[in-house]
């Protein structure tokens, strides 16, 4: 009989909060944060009061036809580093630590729903970031994931569209050695 696995962050980690990968292609540079867009504006005053420079870039849009300008069903919230990677609200230049060790989110009280879902990406079967620390050392887990569960629906029902053309943003950023193939813009998915 299977017993269940506890998910718990590994000590001392912060990657989640650093490292952005190149989704769904390299083409498409490196990915940000993703936003919605009843949250933008909240991240926007944050980074306001916290006196910090953020880039929101578009996301996931949809349009009736090809033509159209794509309506935005989701942003995200680039890195600060000049290859896309490092969340402008994680704190890495003071002493103060989260309760796992890792550096502390200026902003997680209200942080975006996406790192509150983190690491779960699928609700039915419920599955993990394979490139969560965790699900790297421990394998997937399936306890302690209530809210992150819960946090992935709420996003997945405010994603609904019944628009059939689905557009992907290509952000133009990422390492320097991959700066001839990756692209700027929409691209229909
Ligand atoms: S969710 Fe995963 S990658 Fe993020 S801090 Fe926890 S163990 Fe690390
Ligand atoms: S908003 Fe906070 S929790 Fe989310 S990626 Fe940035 S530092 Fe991490």
């Amino acid at each position: 009989m299977s017993s269940a696995k506890r998910f718990e962050c590994i000590e001392e980690c912060s990657q989640c909060c650093v490292e952005r990968e190149y989704y769904p292609s390299v083409e498409f540079g490196k990915i940000g944060v993703l936003i919605l867009p009843e949250e933008k504006k909240k991240i926007e005053e944050l980074a306001r009061k916290e006196n910090l420079e953020i880039n929101i870039l578009p996301r996931i849009g949809v349009s009736d036809s090809e033509d159209e300008e794509p309506e935005v069903l989701a942003y995200q919230l680039m890195g600060i580093e000049e290859n896309g990677n490092t969340c402008p609200f994680l704190d890495t230049a003071s002493d103060a630590r989260s309760p796992h060790g890792g550096f502390t989110c200026k902003i997680y009280d209200q942080r975006p729903l996406a790192c509150r879902a983190y690491p779960v990406i699928e609700s039915q079967p419920l599955e993990l970031d394979s490139k969560c620390k965790f699900c790297k050392e421990c394998g997937q887990a399936d306890s302690n994931l209530e809210s992150e569960l819960e946090s992935l629906i709420q996003i997945k029902n405010k994603m609904n569209s019944s628009k059939p053309y689905v557009w992907r943003y290509a952000t133009g950023i990422g390492d320097n050695k991959n700066s001839n193939l990756i692209q700027r813009g929409w691209q229909k998915s």
